[in-house]
């Protein structure tokens, strides 16, 4: 599959746009406000964009965060928690808000959505990750759009992904997208921080496992989430490595 990886830019683009089957990954920052609640006008935007190639025909995956950072703020906390049993509780109060407003969302136009909840322990257990991955592609069969996260509330701090940038690698090999897309609140990759002076932008990179020398990059900025750009190029690398653009 690697040799048929596209290279240009254009090739790239262009790919994208053509793909069948697309792996969004969306992380809290791009979803909730920094107090712990919903951003449901920001929800409300990705969702519009989503449902417009859904209706296309295209199959789409959504990898959603934003569980912890939309249950802290109705649990009564003003930042987000630190120890762990917390942030699952607040996961737990999290992750059924953020799928009632993704219903109510998809909903009008039309749209069903499951949700999906899955461990680091099923992406390497066979049975697991081929029931995973049946119940998926059935439910892109029925014209349902998947929502995956992690399962916050059951994950061993030892073994969870934590982010969903990683988790998004693995789900677009589970379905064989044709695309995966990260979004987050940076507009692209930059030389260093982009609150650095003299960081640039990187508008393309044509060979993701090339790149350490060359960019250094950070952890999450936002207070809300965990990820940043460092688990975003490892995202990008796992999924270059299993051949999806
Ligand atoms: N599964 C976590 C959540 O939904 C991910 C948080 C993160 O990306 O840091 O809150």
């Amino acid at each position: 599959m690697e040799q048929s990886t596209p290279k240009t830019q254009e090739d790239v683009r262009r790919a994208v746009a053509a793909a069948h089957t697309v792996v969004v990954k969306v992380g809290s920052s791009s979803l909730t406000q920094p107090s712990g609640h919903l951003d449901v006008d920001k929800l409300t935007a990705l969702v519009g964009a989503i449902a417009q190639v859904h209706m296309l025909g295209g199959n789409i995956v959504l990898v959603s965060s934003g569980a912890i950072a939309a249950g802290f703020g109705p649990l009564g906390f003003s930042s987000r928690p630190t120890d762990v049993a917390t942030q699952q509780a607040a996961a737990s109060v999290g992750q059924g808000l953020l799928m009632a407003q993704y219903e109510a969302a998809f909903g009008r136009y039309g749209i069903r959505v499951g949700q999906l909840l899955i461990t680091a322990e099923d992406t390497m257990q066979p049975r697991q990750y081929r029931n995973a991955r049946r119940t998926m592609a059935t439910m892109l069969e029925l014209g349902v759009v998947p929502i995956v996260n992690e399962n916050d509330a059951l994950a061993s701090n030892e073994i969870r992904f934590g982010d969903n940038d990683r988790l998004s690698a693995l789900i677009a090999n589970m379905v064989r997208a044709d695309a995966l897309v990260l979004l987050t609140d940076v507009d692209a990759l930059y030389t260093a921080p982009p609150s650095e002076p003299g960081s640039h932008r990187v508008p393309f990179v044509p060979n993701v496992t090339a790149l350490i020398d060359e960019i250094r990059v950070g952890g999450s900025g936002s207070g809300v989430g965990t990820g940043g750009m460092v688990t975003k190029l490892e995202a990008a690398r796992m999924a270059v490595g299993l051949g999806h653009p």
